[in-house]
């Protein structure tokens, strides 16, 4: 029995290429379903992000022209990352295996074999990474490498120069069903759901009509929200400027001592100047260690899975 396969895709605002991305993709799963690679009856799930434009429509009237086509109508707009996690999950129960992929098919889409050849060997997530950045500009380029250089210095695990086109396994897309945040970075948080994991490479191209629904104001909250909803070290990184701030007090008190008995000193000025910096590192200190405390609960509201058991031999 070959896998159902669901391939998921978001769209917000995406009227102008959902039609094109409807023909490729179809001819797509016709051929894989025809090499026997996916069940006849995989999916294309177009995510509606609340749009403004005709692209709920246009996913309704592929439906109703070819079942191989479904929709998640979301109640309004949610952000690219909430409405492929809502599609994941909404079909989730139904399928083997998912594959998400943007609308603009700026992922190749003939990467999908590979993933799930990835599949059938046994790993329960495939990322897809892009082989080059040559078609972004120096800007992009830079910062995309200091931003995931970043994370990893944070701690935060994620696969270098992968964005969203992944495939997940049902076992996968259960796990991830555990974490139950609200604030998502699906590429930082699928690392943290385990199982067997693979890279396929792609070369992403660029979008074929329509304009970026990611304008660098969006790319910019993403980027905090990555670092936020990872890692607790940015709190310890308050803390550590206290106790440093606060040990320089202290050497330059001892100066300020030596030169007093030197003769060299202003009456009133070192006093006033050691203890703006020693209560200025004391303040810095606690604030930090209150931080601790509150990243704490941060870590805690998020209630995530302690554990995911991928294998339980038991006689
Ligand atoms: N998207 C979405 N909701 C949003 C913004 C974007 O579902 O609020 C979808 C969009 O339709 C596309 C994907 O997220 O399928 C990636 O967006 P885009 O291609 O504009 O981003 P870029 O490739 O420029 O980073
Ligand atoms: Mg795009």
């Amino acid at each position: 029995m070959s896998a159902r396969l669901y391939i998921v895709v978001p769209c917000y605002n995406e009227e102008e290429v959902l039609p094109e991305t409807a023909k490729r993709l179809r001819a797509k799963m016709r051929a894989l379903a025809e090499a026997g690679t996916v069940s006849a009856d995989s999916r294309i799930c177009f995510v509606n992000d609340g749009s403004k434009d005709r692209t709920w429509e246009i996913i309704r009237a592929l439906h109703e022209e070819d079942p191989v086509f479904s929709g998640v109508n979301l109640s309004r707009n949610r952000g690219h990352q909430n409405a492929l996690l809502a599609g994941l999950m909404t079909v989730k129960d139904g399928c083997d295996v998912t594959i998400s992929m943007d609308a603009d098919l700026q992922d190749d889409i003939e990467a999908v074999d590979a993933m799930l050849a990835k599949f059938a060997e046994g790993f329960d997530v495939v990322y897809g990474v892009r082989s080059s950045r040559e078609k972004d500009t120096a800007f992009k380029r830079s910062t995309a490498l200091a931003y995931y250089r970043l994370l990893s210095r944070l701690g935060v695990e994620s696969v270098y120069n992968h964005a969203d086109y992944r495939l997940l396994s049902r076992r996968a897309l259960d796990g991830l069903a555990e974490f139950k945040e609200v604030n998502l970075f699906l590429r930082g948080m699928v690392p943290l759901v385990g199982f067997p994991s693979a890279t396929v490479e792609y070369e992403r191209g660029e979008r074929f009509a329509g304009e970026s629904k990611y304008p660098f104001r969006k790319m910019f909250a993403f980027a905090v929200e990555g670092i936020t909803s990872l890692s607790v070290k940015p709190i310890r990184f308050i803390t550590n400027l206290g106790v440093v701030i606060f040990l320089i007090a202290i050497v330059v008190a001892v100066v300020f001592i030596v030169q007093y008995f030197l003769g060299l000193t202003v009456p009133g000025w070192a006093s006033t100047v050691v203890s703006i910096w020693a209560l200025g590192g004391l303040q810095l200190l606690a604030i930090g260690v209150i931080g601790e405390y509150i990243g704490k609960i941060y870590l805690e509201t998020k209630a995530r899975p302690r554990f995911l058991v991928e294998d339980f031999l038991d006689a």
